[in-house]
């Protein structure tokens, strides 16, 4: 019987296609994704099957309508895994899913990044510019070398000046109806808008980089193979893999600028655009990696890319994975070096950070050592993680076996590392901390930062030999990765001389709750707590698994806090929920008691789940256990829990940062001053509610010069000068340094001398330290 899969991955032809096919009853079975939840009307189906329990009734009842239209009967059933707990959680409670009550999407209205794509949408609609089908319409692809500027005309677009101003007029008018919502978040302003319409611009090219990327890297492979297969001195073996390489290039270059099946395409410009963050849509991944799939040439293959949201392709996507698509299985075997930062000798370009071992802050190093302490909790920070290699986008390669070793170290997977950190306004954190408290106790503190800066790091393979070695060898010239030394037949793609160890890292931004008790807890209490927190939040606000993430940190190792991050693109807004909504916190604490078999009102302990045929000793897939979380299933323990579950359902949750992040941020940036005049300059800022610096005393290697402090976001660094500064040998390094920082930094250099006019300095400059209060 032949079976095919329907899933947004599936090229659009074949997709249609197999409808087709199914619609007649000429293909029986069709396996699909979500793609099919919604308007794709079959009148004859009569059995729907769903492999798991939908996330919502919402999503049952499109899935299981599908079947049985205009009244026909219809067999729906649901399987139930025992490893899903939402699933099991169902299972015991079906009513609440067949005929549970359909609940309107859930939008965050105050996600920035939401707000603003719609904002960009008003404004290309006044600009008039048309984005044509793909972006050979809107960049330079002309000559031998095409230097992808955007082209002339959508330059001049792009700046004029008076579709700006209707933009900022009329966008003014289509956010009046949620204006109220928008005052209560901690990011708009009356500014705001026109901010955003300032910026246009640059995020219009930012939003181009992913695309130029791919178009340069492939352009570049086509040229080097094509010099190989005209050379005379290479054999023949050398020649036919370079014809091979030639037309996989040349077939990236089509898909790139294909102008057919624009509706298919990722590469169809308002899709692109909206993928990268620029415009708005909500049904595909924002911010997605890509990975190369070759077409099989003897057969009617098609070449395509795969795109994943970056979270998950740090792992999917990781070096020498396996992806399965349409039934065969592709290795990663290559990553798509961008060729911009890479004149020849030059290697690739890596990052550096330090993460705090305390609390899982991450402090990105920009040059020399970086900070000492870490900027949240004020905690000494040890070494830096250096050669961090941001994941590209990647290229596969089929595989036709896989032996059990690897197949064993696929299945165990990478150790990912999680770290955050919270975005910055007025050179302070933006969170908002709310405390637990037990009578008058605090017991954590709830910790929110909206749009916080999350990396995902892939320390390496779970089953490595040595624990301490981090990443993996790529070849940084033809991007390969290496080969596992123990798999004999895992030779294929010779690497160049130049080889490094590099640890990839993606980031992205996401709503982060970070839970953080006052005491050390155990890990048992931890592991249980994340678990418990995780699935009652999903139950309480109906989000799907995939939808809620949770993460000990700083790792699994040492578990300080707990951090929760919404998945989903434009995050549901939940989070923030249990802060500012009085209750939603006990709310939670008690979906979590009657999950762990505990009567959430007296306590008790009911042992099992309802209709459960078992005593639930420790954990089990109705309470703590799930899929995602086997690593920790030897240490949860749904008692360890009870009485602290209790403690939060009685607390009370108050949203007084006790210590606004400002004055903790004024506090570290004090005690880094060298002299008293520079405490004195933080002073006159900190009375007069100007933005305070991001840094103080940062070494910057390549000017070799360390200025007072740095407005890092703005790219301005500051020196605030005492008497010795008048000397004259004195005045010849500052201004040295001055020249170094603007040329090779690009770097602003505003100095205060002892004996300015401060005020008159930053009246200046009101971009930087913003209007007095
Ligand atoms: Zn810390
Ligand atoms: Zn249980």
């Amino acid at each position: 019987m032949e079976a095919r899969e329907h899933t947004a991955q599936v090229r659009y032809e074949d997709r249609i296609d197999r409808e087709e096919r199914f619609r007649k009853g000429h293909l029986p079975i069709l396996y699909c994704s979500p793609t099919m939840e919604l308007g794709v009307d079959i009148a004859e189906l009569n059995c729907v099957n769903m492999r798991n329990v939908p996330p919502t009734p919402a999503n049952y009842a499109q899935r299981s309508g599908r079947a049985g239209r205009s009244g026909q009967p219809a067999l729906v059933f649901s399987y139930c895994s025992t490893f899903r707990p939402h699933d099991q959680y169902f299972f015991k409670r079906p009513h609440l899913m067949v005929a549970g009550s359909v609940t309107p999407p859930r939008l965050d209205l105050a996600n920035e990044d939401l707000i603003k794509t719609h904002v960009h949408a008003v404004w290309l609609a006044e600009a008039g510019i048309h984005l044509g089908t793909s972006l050979k319409d809107v960049l330079d692809l002309s000559g031998e070398n095409p230097s992808l500027a955007l082209q002339d005309h959508v330059r001049d677009d792009i700046a004029a000046i008076s579709p700006r101003e209707r933009a900022v007029k009329r966008a003014k008018d289509v956010l009046s109806d949620i204006e109220d919502w928008l005052r209560e978040t901690d990011w708009f302003s009356d500014q705001w808008i026109s901010e955003v319409i300032s910026q246009v611009g640059t995020e219009f090219e930012r939003a181009c980089e992913r695309w130029r990327g791919l178009y340069r890297a492939a352009a570049r492979q086509v040229d080097a193979m094509h010099r190989i297969v005209n050379d005379h001195h290479k054999s023949h073996d050398e020649k036919e893999k370079a014809k091979r390489l030639r037309a996989e290039a040349e077939a990236q270059l089509d898909l790139l600028t294909e102008s057919q099946n624009v509706v298919a395409s990722d590469f169809y410009s308002y899709r692109y655009f909206a993928s990268e963050g620029f415009l708005p849509g909500y049904n595909f991944p924002r911010l997605p990696l890509s990975a190369f799939i070759p077409g099989r040439r003897r057969q009617k293959g098609v070449d395509e890319f795969l795109s994943r949201p970056r979270f998950l392709a740090i792992a999917e996507f990781g070096p020498r994975a396996i992806v399965y698509h349409e039934g065969s299985r592709f290795r990663i075997n290559k990553v798509i070096l961008p060729v911009e930062d890479r004149g020849d000798g030059e290697d690739i370009v890596t990052n550096a950070a330090k993460q705090c071992e305390t609390c899982g802050y991450l402090h990105p190093i920009h040059s020399g050592d970086g900070p000492d302490l870490c900027e949240r909790c004020g905690q000494p920070l040890s070494i830096p993680l250096r050669n961090l290699f941001r994941l590209q986008n990647v290229a596969t390669k089929r595989v036709e076996r896989i032996n059990s070793d690897e197949e064993e170290r696929l299945r165990l997977g990478y150790e990912i590392k999680t770290g955050i950190r919270f975005s910055r306004k007025s050179g302070g954190l933006s969170c908002k901390t709310a405390s637990v408290k037990d009578g008058e106790n605090v017991i954590a503190t709830l910790v929110y930062g909206h749009s916080s800066t999350l990396w995902r790091i892939n320390l390496g393979w779970t089953r490595r030999a040595n624990k301490d070695q981090h990443g993996f060898v790529l070849d940084t010239e033809r991007g390969y990765w290496a080969t596992n030394q123990q798999d004999a037949d895992d030779a294929e793609d010779p690497l160049s001389k130049r080889k490094r160890r590099v640890v990839p890292f993606v980031e992205d931004t996401k709503n982060a709750l970070l839970f953080e008790p006052v005491q050390d807890w155990d890990d048992t209490v931890m592991a249980s707590l994340q678990a418990a927190l995780k699935n009652a939040i999903q139950i309480e606000y109906q989000l799907e698994d995939s939808e809620l993430a949770a993460e000990p940190l700083p790792g699994r190792d040492s578990r300080h806090c707990l951090l929760f991050y919404e998945a989903a693109e434009g995050g549901a807004g939940v989070l923030r929920l249990l802060l500012e909504d009085a209750t939603a916190f006990n709310r939670v604490a008690r979906q979590a008691l009657s999950l762990c078999h505990f009567d959430p009102d007296t306590g008790e302990d009911l042992r099992r789940p309802p209709e459960g045929k078992e005593d639930c000793e420790a954990a089990c897939y109705d309470c703590l256990l799930s899929y995602f979380n086997q690593g920790d299933h030897a240490i949860l323990d749904r008692k360890a829990i009870r009485d602290f579950l209790l403690r939060f359902r009685d607390a009370k949750v108050d949203l007084s940062p006790a210590v606004p992040p400002r004055a903790i941020h004024l506090e570290l940036l004090r005690n880094q001053c060298q002299s008293g005049l520079e405490k004195n300059w933080l002073q006159f800022l900190e009375e007069a509610g100007y933005n305070l610096p991001s840094k103080a005393q940062l070494f910057l290697e390549k000017c070799k010069t360390r200025p007072d402090f740095l407005y890092d976001d703005k790219m301005v660094a500051i020196y605030v000068d005492g008497p010795h500064h008048e000397y004259p040998e004195r005045k010849d390094r500052d201004a040295q340094q001055m020249d170094c920082l603007a040329d090779v930094l690009t770097y602003q250099v505003i100095r205060f001398g002892h004996r300015d006019d401060w005020e008159q300095i930053i009246a200046r400059h009101p971009h930087i330290f913003g209007r007095r209060l």
